[in-house]
């Protein structure tokens, strides 16, 4: 007999994109499943590279320390020169971290660690993965999903308000909505291997022919572990050794040395490299995230980071919607993330491509920091604004002084599932009391001081100004206290509720 299991957000995919989604609906407090049709977590490197604006997200998430403490940052590349002599760069512009923008080089973990320490995090918060349990199919209707799922307990059926499938680049869920992925394969073959080696040390990424698709392979330490990763561009046709002789032949072949000996292979993959994305992102009560809805190269270290915050703007969204916000709100995640992943395809196509010419150096736009979404139907602007940040943008980061005079960050006041107002006026027109809307007022008689004219730098307010900051940590509004009935609207349509009186 098949049993029936009722929940509101059936998560395909345990991955880091669906690991994310769980982490936002458990700190809301959504009841949700999280299911995975591996047995046992996914235990390579893939994804290592986590960028600055991923490590903020991290940090709303409550890991980003334990992100930190359990890998390091990217070494020097080494680049090896035919007759072994090699010159060393960095992979990213040394840029201090700013008070606006705390975070500034990518973390290296492996993904599987990183999906450890989200689990673990999951787990603090009451819930567990359900591995070995695989969706087999799924039909909805105006008010919710069934699902058929196949695991430990047998055949079973779960009602859902919403289904969103993390279930990555080959995605059961994208197919079974029949949503196209357009895109192409870019020609290029490679392997990756997490692997314990002898011969190198662990002070630099070592390059071997960097740039000629032919001979190239590249082994780094990879932070966290005491294991290499290898990556190696193959021919199309070529037949692939992923034992520890044949990595190691296939090394001593590429850099001409017999001292790089492999002994044990812990994770390998042969992967042909892709750029596609999904038509859609969302089918009624079904959405696509992360692999599911755009692959690309790993060039940049762009999927992980990417699929995490698609995860991390729809958690609070289908939270909204599911304690009774307006369903449109559900349509802003494709709006405002279906173009991010256009871009990145685009940038770590480029990067490929540079790669291949011997380019190795990572710029600003890998770390993800001026992502935004000024053209979302949820950013407005009142009046309209050239300068500073607009609705849309990321909201800053920035130290201050709280009126008891203790240091803080903005960050700090975000942190958490709420909204937050920060009032940049000495005029305090009353706003309807709603609990998941934090008011902060900034000057000398606020709660706020800005005494390192911090505020002032990142986000040039001018006096009469309100930002509004979203749960996810872009800015909704920015509106002049004149207009902010205005914003009671705008609340009303996010799902942030007043608090209704008590009647006796
Ligand atoms: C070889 C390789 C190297 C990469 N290197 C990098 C890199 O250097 N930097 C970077 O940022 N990114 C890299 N990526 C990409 C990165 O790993 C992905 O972007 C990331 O894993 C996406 O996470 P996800 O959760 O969307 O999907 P996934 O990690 O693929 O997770 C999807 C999960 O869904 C599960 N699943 C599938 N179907 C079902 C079903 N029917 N029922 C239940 N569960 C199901 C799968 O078992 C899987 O665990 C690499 C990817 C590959 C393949």
């Amino acid at each position: 007999m098949t049993s029936h299991l009722a929940t509101d957000v059936l998560i395909c995919g345990a991955g880091a994109a669906g690991l994310t989604l769980a982490i936002e609906l458990a700190r809301r407090g959504v009841a949700f499943r999280l299911i995975e049709k591996n047995a046992v977590p996914f235990a390579g490197s893939r994804g290592k590279g986590i960028q600055p604006r991923t490590q903020e997200v991290f940090e709303d998430m409550g890991i980003v320390d334990q992100i930190v403490a359990r890998g390091g940052f990217y070494p020097s590349a080494r680049s090896y020169r035919d007759d072994g002599s090699y010159v060393e760069s960095e992979l990213s512009e040394a840029t201090e971290a700013a008070p606006a923008e705390p975070y500034q080089l990518p973390v290296m973990l492996p993904q599987c660690l990183t999906e450890q320490t989200m689990r673990e995090r999951l787990t603090e918060l009451g819930h567990l993965v359900q591995f070995d349990c695989e969706l087999l199919g799924f039909e909805q209707d105006a008010d919710g999903v069934t699902a058929h799922i196949s695991g430990p307990a047998g055949r079973q059926t779960v009602s859902a308000r919403y289904l969103v499938g993390a279930d990555g680049g080959r995605s059961f869920v994208r197919k079974t909505l029949e949503i196209d992925f357009p895109g192409k394969t870019l020609g290029v073959r490679a392997i990756v291997a997490d692997v314990t080696l002898t011969g190198l040390d662990r002070e630099a990424w070592h390059r071997f022919s960097d740039g000629d698709m032919q001979r190239m392979v590249a082994i780094c330490p990879l932070a966290g572990t005491e294991l290499f990763q290898i990556q190696a561009p193959i021919a199309p046709d070529a037949q692939s050794d992923l034992s520890a002789q044949g990595l190691t032949a296939l090394v001593t072949e590429r850099t001409k040395r017999e001292d790089i000996i492999v002994h044990a292979v812990s994770w390998a993959s042969d992967y042909q490299m892709s750029a596609r994305l999904a038509e859609r992102y969302r089918i009624g009560r079904a959405f696509l995230v992360g692999d599911a809805a755009h692959i690309h190269p790993p060039t940049g270290g762009q999927g992980l980071n990417t699929s995490v915050q698609d995860a991390y703007n729809l958690g609070w969204k289908l939270a909204a919607v599911l304690r009774g916000a307006p369903d449109r709100l559900l349509d802003s995640y494709e709006a405002e993330r279906r173009p991010v992943a256009e871009a990145m395809l685009g940038l770590s196509t480029r990067l490929l491509k540079d790669q291949k010419e011997g380019g190795m150096r990572r710029g600003r736009e890998t770390r993800q920091l001026d992502i935004g979404y000024l053209d979302s139907p949820l950013a407005i602007n009142l009046p309209e604004r050239k300068d500073g940040v607009r609705a849309g943008s990321r909201a800053p980061d920035a130290l201050f002084q709280g009126a008891a005079g203790q240091p803080s960050r903005l960050f700090q006041l975000f942190k958490g599932i709420h909204w937050t107002l920060l009032v940049y006026a000495e005029r305090q027109k009353t706003l309807a009391a709603r609990p998941e809307l934090h008011v902060h007022h900034i000057g000398p008689t606020g709660d706020v001081i800005d005494a390192w004219n911090h505020i002032r730098d990142a986000y040039q307010l001018a006096p009469g100004e309100c930002v509004l900051i979203r749960p996810d940590g872009y800015v909704g509004a920015v509106i002049d206290v004149d207009n902010l009935t205005n914003l009671d609207a705008y609340l009303d349509g996010v799902g942030v509720c007043q608090l209704e009186a008590e009647t006796s």
